[in-house]
């Protein structure tokens, strides 16, 4: 049996351990934490970052290695493909994991993006304010779900920001006003074959997804091929093996790159039953270099629902609707689950959503 081992062992690796059960693969996870809710799905290998010991018991065995959390040090996943083969290269890691790193990037690609500049100093922070007007700063690095960000109206902001922020590595980019956010996955297999699902439409709360529903409304074909082209771009150029995301937002026709996650996201999670294969299912086939399969909708529209804090106490069902608990202790913001509806209409799914 082909065994895959997975890098955190979160939701996205519960669900990745559940795409992977019907393709004959079963996961082991490696986690710091005590209990991942993804334990219930695989083997559980409890080390640090840091704690080569414990890798070493993790990788033994394995098959393919890929990760679900996009924090893991970039030393260790090249440390791991020098044991395990098939492990994508820590190069998506590594842009990703630096916000300037990702925006230059994006820039090189000839890939539009929200205008930015580098904050080192509280020198740094004046000068962008002054050219960027009313703008959001953030870490370089290590933040999620809007955390580590400050928005600002201007330069008269800027004691504030640095008070919240200052002394840590930042980029300030200017606030774009968009009409709404959308996202493209991509997967790609180690021989260059690259599928793209439905763009998604995605609402946010407090930095925090929210909904998403696929296909996004009253899409222009030219704005879903620009958004095609954009996870076709990014992923070939980085060499990516498996899925990814890029978070983007769209300005009339105009798509602006705002975000790359290497690895399955949050607003693909419609895809379990809204796509005729998974963005869990194929990334599990890339990495483990079977062909991927259609990405095309299984339904007319399908939509998805974060459950932040705590679960419903009755989990919703019905023909059209699929409750995913992940089993994780309740806490306040928290993702500890998501519904999914699929439907005819988006005021169909929209409904259904609640
Ligand atoms: P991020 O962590 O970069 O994905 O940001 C979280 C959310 O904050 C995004 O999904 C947007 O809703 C909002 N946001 C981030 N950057 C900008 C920006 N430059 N202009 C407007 N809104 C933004």
């Amino acid at each position: 049996m082909t065994t895959l081992g997975i890098l955190g062992g979160g939701q996205l690796g519960l669900m990745l351990a559940e795409a992977a059960a019907p393709l004959g693969i079963r996961c082991r996870f490696y986690d710091p934490v005590a209990e991942p809710c993804a334990a219930v799905a695989g083997e559980h290998v409890r080390g640090g970052w840091d704690d080569h010991a414990a890798l070493d018991a993790f990788a033994e065995g394995l098959d393919h290695v890929t990760w679900e959390f996009e924090n893991v040090p970039v030393e260790l996943v090249e440390r791991l493909r020098a044991r395990v083969p098939s492990t994508p290269s820590g190069y998506s890691l590594h842009i990703a994991q630096d916000r300037v790193r990702e925006k230059t990037f994006f820039g090189e690609l000839g890939l539009e993006t929200a205008p930015w500049r580098q904050v080192d100093t509280r020198a740094d922070l004046s000068t962008a304010l002054e050219a960027l007007g009313a703008a959001i700063v953030k870490t370089r690095g290590g933040g999620y779900d809007g955390k580590g960000q400050a928005r600002a109206s201007g330069p008269a902001d800027g004691d504030a920001v640095w008070a919240a922020l200052g002394g840590r590595p930042l980029i300030a980019e200017g606030l774009v006003r968009f009409e709404r956010e959308v996202s493209v996955i991509a997967c790609r297999t180690r021989s260059g074959e690259v599928v793209t699902w439905p763009l998604a439409w995605n609402v946010h709360e407090g930095g925090i997804l929210r909904r998403s529903i696929a296909p996004a409304p009253e899409l222009d074909p030219a704005v879903a091929a620009a958004a095609e082209h954009i996870g076709r771009t990014v992923i070939t150029a980085l060499d990516h093996v498996g899925t990814l995301c890029v978070e983007l937002f769209q300005v009339g026709d105009r798509l602006l790159c705002n975000e790359l996650a290497p690895r399955v996201h949050n607003s693909g999670h419609w895809s379990i039953e809204g796509a005729v294969t998974s963005q869990f299912a194929n990334h599990v086939r890339a990495v483990c270099d079977l062909p991927l399969a259609s990405t095309a909708m299984a339904h007319p529209v399908a939509g998805m629902w974060n459950w932040l804090g705590d679960v419903p106490e009755v989990l919703p069902s019905g023909p059209h609707l699929h409750s995913h608990p992940y089993g994780k202790e309740p806490r306040p913001g928290r993702k500890v689950g998501h519904l999914t509806a699929t439907g005819a209409t988006v005021a169909e799914v929209l409904e259904r959503l609640g």
